[in-house]
């Protein structure tokens, strides 16, 4: 199960809106700049190291790579440091050969296939469920513990999601929910802006919940009209974004999360702990510092799920205390994330 994710043609098809057919859509001088940046990703180990001035490098795993693709967009790569192949956003979505030397790990680590209600929507914990919005991603992290989920069945589009927003109106025990994927703002905004509409008309709803790497990878996609379907929301419209390290905010970065805040909208980021990416006191105090100086309030940090293909990213629960310990006495108190597990069937994401 590895064309799910965001590189996926079929699945960006599906968030190209009202074109007539993929190629003119693809073709077409129209299409926000975001989707021009989906269509200019990068897609392979090859031409990202190419990019970064590491053509002679020899890391590649073509097997890697044909078990999740790789896909990362230009603006993405330009914040890696060249020539670095410790380059901490480098590692994130370079496909390695490690991936198949690592022992361990399963598909589904957190469970999500038995916490499908319906088609499309899941719910492990009370007041709040989600939605999985899109299939598609602006980048693939290969930590990633959806990288076996079978994206490519999940229903998108307002048919597709019929059944989900049945059951979200006809369960008034719910008062949030969550759109995440894949990546909610793979979808364009013209569906997105329907879909926000009608569970807006739930009156039991009172918070909507955006899961997202889009602003931090292709900022562009913070577009006037998500800010107005952000803004005209009678729900309150929480971010979550997902940053791991410094080196990802930028000054097109910054100006996203700006206009966000602008629209109404509430900033949290939920980062994972990864072994040679920010697994060091240095590497996440400056990633909190730097988020809290943009009004981004660090919320989670995750212990990795042990998803087959990603167990050399783990960090140890020793070292993972012994960062925060130190973040604790570093920073204000809202600038420390709450270090997180999640194990399938518990109630809530499990403190460490
Ligand atoms: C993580 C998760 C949530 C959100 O949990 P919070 O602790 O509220 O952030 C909700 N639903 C599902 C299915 C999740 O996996
Ligand atoms: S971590 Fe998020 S953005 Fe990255 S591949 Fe997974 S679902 Fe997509």
């Amino acid at each position: 199960m590895t064309e799910i994710l965001a590189s996926n043609d079929n699945l960006v098809e599906g968030t190209l809106g009202s074109f007539e057919n993929r190629d003119d859509a693809l073709n077409s001088a129209n299409r926000p700049g975001w989707q021009q940046s989906m269509k200019a990703a990068i897609r392979s180990s090859r031409q990202l190291l190419d990019q970064v001035g590491l053509a002679d490098v020899n890391v590649i795993s073509a097997m890697a790579e044909k078990e999740f693709p790789v896909f990362a967009p230009l603006e993405y790569v330009a914040r890696m440091k060249k020539g670095d192949l410790a380059d901490p956003l480098l590692n994130q979505v370079l496909a390695v050969p490690q991936e198949f030397a690592d022992v361990g790990g399963v598909a589904d680590p957190v469970g999500d296939g038995s916490a499908e209600i319906v088609p499309g929507l899941l719910q492990k914990y009370q007041r709040r469920a989600l939605l999985i919005t899109s299939g598609a991603c602006a980048i693939h992290c290969r930590y990633c513990f959806r990288r076996h989920f079978p994206y490519a069945d999940a229903p998108t589009g307002m048919h597709g999601w019929a059944k989900a927003l049945e059951t979200i109106q006809a369960d008034t025990s719910l008062d949030e929910i969550i759109l995440s994927g894949g990546d909610p703002l793979s979808v364009s905004d013209h569906v997105l802006k329907q879909l926000i509409a009608r569970l807006n008309s739930f009156s039991h709803l009172k918070r909507i919940r955006i899961h997202t790497r889009f602003p931090v990878v292709i900022p562009s996609r913070v577009c006037n009209d998500l800010l107005n379907w952000v803004e005209s929301s009678r729900c309150a419209v929480y971010f979550v974004l997902h940053f791991n390290h410094i080196s990802e905010i930028d000054s097109n970065v910054i100006v996203a999360l700006k206009q966000l805040r602008q629209a109404g909208a509430t900033l949290l980021n939920q980062s994972v702990l990864l072994r040679g990416v920010n697994d060091s006191f240095e590497a996440q105090r400056d990633l909190c510092l730097k988020l809290v100086d943009h009004h981004v309030l660090p919320y989670y940090l995750h212990q990795l799920d042990l998803v087959r293909g990603a167990t050399h990213f783990e960090v140890s629960d020793e070292h993972a205390l012994s960062i925060v310990e130190s973040l604790r006495k570093a920073l204000p108190g809202y600038a420390v994330p709450k270090l997180v597990r999640e194990i399938a069937g518990q109630p809530h994401k499990t403190p460490l």
